[in-house]
């Protein structure tokens, strides 16, 4: 089965050429509302004809929690049963989404709960994009939208899923569609050097997040696979020619791991990395999920911020929300598998 919100308008209207030309924006502004075959008005024929060759909903809500701070979390359910995470975070300088890009995730970060059971599958452009409306419609707007950024840092790799982000990124900045600013857009990476320089290639107005979490690549290979891969000069190398093509900021993640990546000496080796390079280095506690490595307290992190901060380093400690509703990566999707 096709599913109709992988498809642009110009598209659908090729790909549903023996209808009416208008039908294919009437299913258009349907994706875009969140709205499945019952809620549209379509001829009999039509109808049936479509719902025989072609999913128009991929995706339902199958549970929410909702944090003291606000902080929506949706485990949504695809048509093929899989789960996927998405979180609605309320912000003064406008909502976010943080959502998935795949079911599942390869990449085995020893932190992350979203690659416990490794990947499933990937999702489409479509998927994804229904994702957005369906959660935009969720919080009240239909039509038009109640966000402002979007986030790729859900469960997920989003690069390890390329083409189909790619993709969404030309759907989800439609004019005719949701229309959100690629400058409100951000993708993090746990650092797939190849496609990063394909990427910058692109010049996209989005922020480029990596991953780093260490400042050697000795400690990075014991808590990402991926450094196995590719080196932190690669990463860096590959970020300078962003910036170069871009010129846009682009951001590190910094997950602090008690004893692990938060002595002095990461300090002054996090100042090297990012000393010659646009770049700010977004400081996050660690949300433990079970396993052995261990939480730096928040008073701790914001320490280790402030000694970036002195030595000129841009760094900041991520606000923490929704962490009484299991809001970092994959961990409601995680405990529902159990
Ligand atoms: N695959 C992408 C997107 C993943 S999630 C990437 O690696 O960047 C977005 C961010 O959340 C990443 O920086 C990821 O490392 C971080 N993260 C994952 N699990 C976490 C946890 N338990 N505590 C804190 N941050 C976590």
């Amino acid at each position: 089965m096709k599913i109709l919100s992988d498809y642009s308008l110009t598209e659908l209207e090729n790909e549903l050429s023996n209808f009416p030309r208008y039908r294919a924006k009437q299913i258009f502004d349907t994706i875009k509302q969140g709205k499945d075959y019952k809620d549209i008005a379509l001829p009999n024929g039509m109808k049936s004809e479509l719902k025989e060759n072609y999913i128009l909903k991929p995706l339902e809500i199958f549970k929410t929690l909702t944090g003291k701070d606000g902080t929506k979390k949706y485990l949504l359910k695809l048509y093929d049963d899989n789960l996927i995470e998405c979180v609605f975070l309320h912000q003064s300088y406008g909502n976010t989404i943080c959502m998935s890009t795949q079911v599942g995730c390869r990449m085995g970060c020893k932190f992350c709960a979203s690659t416990q059971n490794g990947l499933i599958r990937n999702l489409t452009a479509g998927e994804m994009l229904s994702t957005i409306a369906i959660v935009n419609a969720d919080n009240g707007r239909s039509v038009d939208r109640n966000f402002t950024n979007i986030v790729l840092m859900g469960s997920g790799e989003p690069f390890d899923n390329y083409d189909n982000v790619v993709k969404w990124l030309s759907l989800i900045t439609d004019a005719r569609g949701f229309n959100v600013s690629e400058r409100n857009i951000s993708i993090s990476t746990c650092g797939l050097v190849d496609k990063i320089i394909q990427f910058a290639s692109l010049k996209y107005n989005i922020t480029l997040c990596v991953s780093l979490h260490a400042t050697t690549d000795e400690i990075r290979r014991t808590i990402m696979p991926i450094a196995n891969k590719y080196t932190i000069k690669k990463i860096v190398d590959a970020l300078k020619l962003y910036v170069h093509e871009n010129n846009r900021r682009v951001v590190f993640e910094y997950c602090l791991i008690k004893d692990k990546n938060d002595s002095d000496e990461d300090i002054k080796r996090l100042k090297n990395i990012t000393s010659n390079l646009l770049c700010h280095v977004n400081v996050i506690c660690l949300n433990p999920n079970g396993g052995s490595l261990k939480a730096t307290t928040r008073d701790e992190a914001k320490m280790f911020v402030e000694k970036l901060n002195k030595i000129g380093v841009s760094a900041t400690l991520r606000r923490s929300q929704g962490e009484d509703i299991a809001g970092a990566c994959g961990m409601l999707r995680a405990k529902s598998l159990k």
